[in-house]
């Protein structure tokens, strides 16, 4: 073994979370190192989520604007697929993106070392490297951003061809003539809008009542609307019982509200959300506390012990890289004693980038009302919206949820095109404290999609002007 040095600051795991802590920690004078045993930096977010699923998105967007270019007078003789062209796209960025973080973890003086890390114990990371003796980090603090893997239900084994993860969609090896897409959070129904829009014949199963089941009820309502006029099949309050591998493609036994449901498809995947990833990081003798397989923080994301902290997928906060970001801030800031702003997980935008799109910052209608705020609420349709008519989607709505007492807008939920975009202004606005009062004064330019903000404000005052 060789002490490779001491450190201020060592992060394990390259993903937004980690590279951005190392970031931020170098920028406050700290000597920050990096530990990654991935080829290349970038975690889950870079190489099988965010950005990948998005590009494929995208393609699956062009595809279907190509479809419908004849509504805009432009004639598209035909369009189509081309498997190896999409993944050879969508590489070229995840490559870029790479090199990006790693220029900027050199821009900023880190030191990146290659292979596992573990905690050997509080102020001591040990890396476990292929083709050197294991290195020795002396380090004043550990930050674990070691992210999430996905989860398999029990009894239903990924095969990697006809029982798949997300991590395999992503790689898109092939591309089914049926799926079945078990779950419908942001991971499943991005996918069954990937894959409707890339021919398939998908079928969507949830064990909950509705879709997304995260965010405000009407999105799911509307979502599902806009599926099934996407002839993706939807089955909601649907229990999977079995799986069976059956000739070239998967049967599936299920339940809906009690009555038997069967059905069948080429590929199955299984989109029922991801685990932390916590196993030999040395956490046992580390005073680490574990709770539900998360590790717990304080909100500094400090853990049980002092000088270890925890951000991203790792800690029960939302799954998201941009929340993985801004805990690796805090925990940045908290080590170098610069005074950090705690996450306030109220205020955390979501976003799924389907078609349509859906986007949502603060409480949902039932939330507010849960949390005691006498609710006011406005909606506003895409379908009156001069730009949603050019851009030919009138599909959706913004509806704004705000306290009638103080007109502070407590949350924002959109459904329709480009929403993921419009969210950043209702980010800004709950941020701000705003008033649905001071959104409507906010002169909106036209034609837009976000004019749809400024009306469902005047709506919740009953003043929307275009409806
Ligand atoms: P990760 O990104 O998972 O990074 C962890 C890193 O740690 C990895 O590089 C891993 O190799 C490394 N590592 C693990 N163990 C060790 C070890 N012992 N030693 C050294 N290195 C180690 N979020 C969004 O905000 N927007 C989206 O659009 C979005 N889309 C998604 C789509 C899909 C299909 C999936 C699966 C996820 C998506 N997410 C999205 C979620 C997002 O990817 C995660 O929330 C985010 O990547 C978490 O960041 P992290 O830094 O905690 O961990």
């Amino acid at each position: 073994m060789t002490s490779d040095g001491a450190f201020d600051f060592t992060v394990i795991g390259s993903g937004p979370g980690g590279y951005v802590a190392a970031i931020r920690a170098a920028q406050l004078g700290l000597r920050a190192a990096v530990v990654e045993m991935a080829p290349l930096p970038g975690g889950t977010c870079l190489h099988s989520g965010c950005i990948p699923t998005k590009a494929l998105l995208q393609a699956a967007e062009t595809l279907d604007g190509a479809h419908e270019a004849a509504r805009f007078g432009v004639t598209i003789p035909s369009a189509d697929v081309d498997l190896p062209s999409l993944n050879a796209y969508k590489e070229r960025i995840v490559q870029s993106n790479a090199k990006g973080i790693q220029y900027l973890l050199k821009k900023n003086g880190i030191t990146a070392f290659a292979g596992r890390g573990r905690v050997a114990a509080p102020g001591r990371v040990e890396v476990t490297r292929p083709d050197a003796p294991p290195a020795i980090i002396e380090t004043r603090a550990i930050v674990l951003a070691t992210g999430s893997t996905v989860r398999a239900l029990p009894g239903i084994e990924f095969d990697g061809d006809r029982i798949i993860s997300s991590d395999d969609a992503v790689a898109m090896a092939r591309l089914p003539a049926s799926i079945v897409v078990l779950g419908a959070g942001a991971v499943g129904v991005e996918f069954a809008s990937i894959y409707a829009s890339f021919g398939a014949q998908v079928t969507l199963v949830e064990l909950l009542p509705r879709l997304l089941p995260l965010e405000d009820a009407d999105l799911g309502a509307e979502l599902e609307k806009a599926f099934r006029a996407r002839k993706i099949a939807v089955h909601t309050n649907t229990r999977v019982e079995e799986v069976d591998l059956d000739g070239d493609g998967v049967r599936i036994t299920a339940s809906t509200d009690g009555e038997p449901l069967g059905l069948a498809a080429e590929t199955l995947l299984v989109a029922v959300g991801r685990a932390p990833r916590t196993d030999d990081l040395g956490l046992d003798g580390a005073g680490v506390r574990l709770k539900d397989g998360f590790v717990e923080v304080d909100e500094m994301m400090q853990t049980a012990q002092p000088g270890i902290y925890a951000i991203g997928d790792i800690v029960n906060t939302p799954m998201l890289a941009h929340v993985a970001s801004h805990e690796g801030i805090v925990a940045a800031e908290h080590a170098a004693g610069s005074p950090p702003q705690p996450l306030n997980y109220d205020k955390v935008p979501s976003c799924t980038y389907c078609a349509p799109e859906v986007a949502s910052v603060g409480l949902s209608e039932e939330e507010a009302r849960r949390r005691g705020h006498d609710v006011a609420v406005g909606s506003f349709p895409f379908s009156a919206i001069g730009k949603a008519k050019i851009l030919n989607d009138t599909r959706g709505f913004v509806k704004i949820v705000s306290d009638k007492q103080y007109d502070e807008v407590l949350g924002v939920h959109i459904i329709g095109a480009h929403a993921t975009e419009l969210i950043a202004e209702a980010s800004a606005a709950l941020s701000l404290e705003a008033t649905a009062e001071s959104l409507f004064h906010a002169v909106h330019a036209h034609p837009t999609l976000a004019e749809a903000l400024a009306e469902a404000a005047m709506a919740s005052h009953g003043r929307a002007i275009h409806i």
